[in-house]
């Protein structure tokens, strides 16, 4: 088995991953792995935008303020401000790599800042309605570009490899990870003195989501089973508002549209966010998701509609020219018609216990962006605070890094044994993958998604389990793929999530069960912690 060396090792090709890897490569060999293409990330599907406190009107104390009340009393409020406080430094660090924000047609010189559900005033910078892309698009450039940089697309990280695994004596420490090239089946590792996991989010975990297919919280599973602590994993967003169409597979109809004015309306064309939350249409997205369910599931309707037909078409194609254009695609004039729209899992508060800094209990590892739980967002995410979070969690990883890295500037290098694959042959039996990773997915949809119970929650919990033991199995007997090793995280990731909502007896932000309806600060208002004890690169954390 070939021993890959560099300095520093960032898994994911995302914001948080190639943020990382720009303020590290002028202090070292960068390696950047990713399991696909450079582009295959959640960061490049972002719509809506970056929210920042940028505008004269706005101030941290008010983009605090409105993160809090969003937060639903779990947010960490030193956390939140720090973030929230260094995102104009980071916002200029992106123009200076030559990203361009949308400016007002009327005052160039002003950005045009978008209003999303949650926040009090504009502060949500934007490129077009495709912001992910042009970040990604420029970032990728710009840091592959750089020779520090060895850019690995197609290496998926198995599992994280540490000393305490090894049975080193000392502390325990992340020294590397191995990863499958996804192209030649070879199996590799590669050793570093820090580790970043930006592998993102687990919107896979449900039937529906807005995520592309690399979202199956493959460095939360990691982190799990390398026994670190998992936190507030019941706190799933659904996004209100994807796009109804069979052949549409996660299309995401941006909140910015409710921010201009669209109005939720029902199959009989009837406004009806009014009955749920005096914000109407621009409620939170928890208060929105559940109402669309409610409505759906009263009415027996497959969807709800989108009605932003009080804008012409000129201003649609010219603030949403992307949308405007995938929803015509699909027969839906946006100027002329309501857009059918479903709820679907959009992001997971909950990750790999961090500080803002990505730091883990783990030393040499650092967790930044959707996998990791800063305590940012608390029970709930304010609308475009995640591609915030990744910018300045990224920043100040790195800058945590070099801090150690000053202290301790020669680890020895520790062997890494070669990976056992035992008995395992090839699978002649590949349909009990795609057969469990639909039934964890369907399950975690009708059990775990929106509105929870507890007889729901233990029937979920039931069934995972069953399926983790199978999967469990099959990962013993026949050799690694790509669509095993996903299996086998969405499975644990599930595990994560319906656990933590069974530990939960209250409802609050976005874990709401009628078991449970109101909120309980006497009894509930802390974090929910898993921690179990750690397994290693061949075992499953039980
Ligand atoms: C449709 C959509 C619209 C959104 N709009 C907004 C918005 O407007 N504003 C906002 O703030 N947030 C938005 N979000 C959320 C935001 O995009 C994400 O929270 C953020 O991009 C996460 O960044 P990340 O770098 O942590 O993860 P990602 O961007 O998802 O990147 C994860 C990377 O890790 C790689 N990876 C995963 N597992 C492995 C593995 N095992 N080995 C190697 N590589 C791996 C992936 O391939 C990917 O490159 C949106 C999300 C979606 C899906």
């Amino acid at each position: 088995m070939r021993t890959v060396d560099c300095d520093y090792l960032v898994i994911g090709s995302g914001l948080a991953g190639l943020m990382s890897a720009w303020y590290l490569k002028d202090h070292g060999q960068v390696v950047l792995a990713t399991k696909r293409e450079m582009l295959d990330s959640n960061s490049d599907r972002a719509q809506g935008g970056i929210a920042c406190a940028i505008a004269e009107n706005d101030s941290v104390d008010a983009h605090t303020a409105d993160t809090l009340s969003t937060g639903g009393g779990l947010s960490d409020e030193g956390v939140v401000r720090s973030i929230l406080a260094s995102g104009p430094r980071h916002i200029r660090d992106l123009e200076g790599m030559g990203i361009l924000f949308s400016k007002r047609s009327d005052h160039e010189e002003e950005y045009d800042l978008g209003r999303e559900g949650g926040h009090s005033v504009r502060r949500v910078l934007h490129a077009g309605d495709i912001t992910g892309h042009e970040v990604i698009k420029v970032l990728a450039d710009r840091v592959t570009a750089h020779p520090n940089v060895k850019l690995r697309p197609n290496l998926m990280a198995i599992d994280l490899v540490t000393t305490g695994w090894l049975k080193v004596k000392g502390p325990n420490q992340c020294i590397g990870s191995y990863f499958l090239n996804r192209v030649n089946g070879e199996i590799l590792a590669i050793r570093a003195r820090h580790t970043v996991l930006a592998t993102g989010g687990a919107g896979k975990v449900y039937l529906y989501t807005s995520n592309p297919d690399i979202a199956t919280g493959d460095g939360i599973a990691m982190a799990w089973r390398a026994g670190l602590a998992i936190r507030n994993m019941e706190f799933v967003q659904f996004h209100p508002t994807c796009l109804y169409h069979p052949d549409a597979k996660s299309f995401l109809i941006s909140e910015a549209v409710r921010g201009e004015g669209g109005v939720l309306i029902n199959a009989a064309g009837q406004s009806f966010m009014e009955k749920y939350d005096s914000r109407g249409s621009l409620a939170p997205r928890d208060v929105v998701a559940r109402a669309i369910d409610h409505e759906m599931k009263t009415r027996g309707d497959t969807c709800v509609y989108l009605d932003v037909r009080r804008h012409d078409e000129e201003f649609l194609r010219s603030r949403f020219p992307n949308l405007y254009r995938v929803c015509l695609k699909y027969g839906f004039d946006m100027a002329r018609e309501p857009v059918p729209v479903v709820p679907a899992a959009h992001y997971l508060c909950g990750g790999v216990c961090t500080d803002q800094s990505g730091v883990t209990e783990l030393a040499g590892l650092y967790a930044v962006g959707e996998v990791a739980c800063t305590g940012l967002h608390g029970a709930n995410r304010l609308a475009s605070n995640s591609l915030l979070e990744a910018l300045v969690c990224a920043g100040n990883a790195v800058e945590s890094m070099l801090r150690q890295a000053e202290h301790n500037p020669g680890d020895s290098v520790i062997p890494i044994p070669d990976w056992q694959s035992g008995d395992a042959v090839n699978s002649d039996e590949a349909v009990v993958v795609e057969h469990n990773w639909n039934e964890v997915r369907t399950c975690m949809w009708d059990y775990v998604g929106i509105v929870r119970t507890n007889k729901r929650l233990e029937r979920a919990l039931r069934r995972i389990n069953n399926l983790r033991c199978e999967i469990r199995q099959y990962y013993l007997d026949y050799l690694i793929t790509p669509d095993v090793l996903e299996l086998r995280n969405i499975a644990a990731v599930a595990e994560l999530i319906a656990r933590s909502a069974m530990m939960r007896r209250e409802s609050r932000g976005l874990h709401y069960t009628l078991d449970y309806p109101h909120t309980d600060d006497a009894h509930f208002r802390h974090d929910t912690i898993i921690q179990d004890p750690p397994g290693g690169p061949v075992m499953d954390a039980v």
